[in-house]
């Protein structure tokens, strides 16, 4: 089968036949229709320190994806050949206290399918059959290749109560303008959004005309602040940009009491002003994957519901033009990049 490799450790990906995975009793086999280029993706084509780190080669890469079952392992039940299926990307063990709890994101052993185990950028996917997340006949195949970066948009937006509240969401990557979606959507008041990059902002406004961008190289989130009629603050911020300034910033406009979800990966330590977070009472949670399974619920039925992320797609390729797709990341201009591997 083809699948997309980072076949040595340099810069670069490449399409490559491999062997089509055999699956075992408990395992599914996909066929793969449509996936999605991650953020991850990228660091694993530009081959940083954080991929050398964590990416054993030959890697088949890819975690965002939506397909068919093909083939059930014979202790399979919950799944049948023939259903239209996304998957967790998280596959977890079943040592640690957290799982045996079952916490299942919140376990230490946790390895990620295109990351340390083969991947979903590839005509067929192996993974666990507790895994495979069934579709409701609704969602369409081409939403279901970016249900996991939408389920970090749910479980980020999902971690603090959000009705009647006003949110500030640091980074209009796309995690953060699904969150901008997923917070009105779950009930928000005001929701402002600050990025640096005008592209990202303008994206934003297409997918969630709701969302107040905020270009905070040119404009005062303050006076934003005094447009909206916010005296006191935001009563909670979704920080998804891993970038110090953004975060400050995030720490400076809250209410006192004010809570903060952090998703965005910092690239290197924080200078945090630990005084400031104690002094105004602030809560704060880590945010790592989606919950197992009760994100992937809520955000399905969200889409139900009427949640619409689907103007985030900005580029459908066929996946041999792979390189285009991830052109377009590299250039951060992109929202979502669908590759196609129907006809792989
Ligand atoms: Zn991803």
């Amino acid at each position: 089968m083809k699948a997309l490799v980072k076949a040595e450790a340099k810069e670069g990906l490449w399409m490559q036949d491999v062997a089509k995975p055999e699956i075992g009793p408990d395992e599914v086999l996909i066929r793969v229709h449509m996936t999605a280029i991650c953020g991850t993706d990228v660091h694993i084509y530009n081959w940083d320190d954080w991929a050398q780190k964590n990416v054993p080669t030959p890697m088949v890469v890819g975690h965002e994806f939506g397909g068919t079952v093909e083939e059930i392992g014979s202790d399979v039940a919950r799944v049948k050949p023939g259903m239209r299926v996304s998957g967790e990307g998280h596959v977890v063990g079943e040592r640690s206290r957290a799982v045996r709890a079952g916490r299942f994101h919140l376990d230490p052993d946790t390895k990620g399918i295109g990351v340390n185990m083969p991947g979903a950028f590839a005509e067929y996917l192996k993974i666990p059959a507790f895994n495979v997340v069934p579709l409701p006949d609704d969602v369409p195949m081409e939403q279901a290749a970016f249900l996991d970066p939408l389920g970090n948009a749910v479980h980020t937006a999902t971690a603090f109560d959000l009705v009647g509240e006003d949110v500030l969401i640091t980074g209009a990557g796309p995690i953060g303008i699904m969150a901008a979606a997923v917070a009105r959507h779950c009930g928000a008041r005001h929701v402002v959004v600050t990025d640096i990059n005008p592209d990202r902002l303008k994206l934003l406004v297409q997918v969630a005309p709701h969302a107040i961008p905020v270009n905070t190289l040119k404009e005062d989130l303050r006076e934003i602040m005094g447009h909206l009629k916010m005296t006191e603050g935001f009563d909670v911020g979704l920080e998804m940009s891993g970038a110090e300034p953004a975060f400050n910033q995030m720490v400076e406009h809250l209410v006192m009491g004010g809570k903060i979800a952090m998703l965005g990966l910092p690239a290197k330590p924080f200078n945090l002003d630990m005084g400031a977070l104690i002094m105004r009472g602030i809560t704060f949670k880590g945010i790592y994957g989606r919950e197992m399974f009760e994100t992937w619920h809520k955000m399905l039925a969200m889409l139900q519901a009427g949640l619409d992320v689907s103007k985030l797609v900005t580029h459908r390729l066929p996946a041999k033009e792979f390189q285009t797709g991830f052109d377009a990341m590299r250039s951060g201009k992109a929202g979502k990049v669908i590759l196609d591997w129907r006809e792989a």
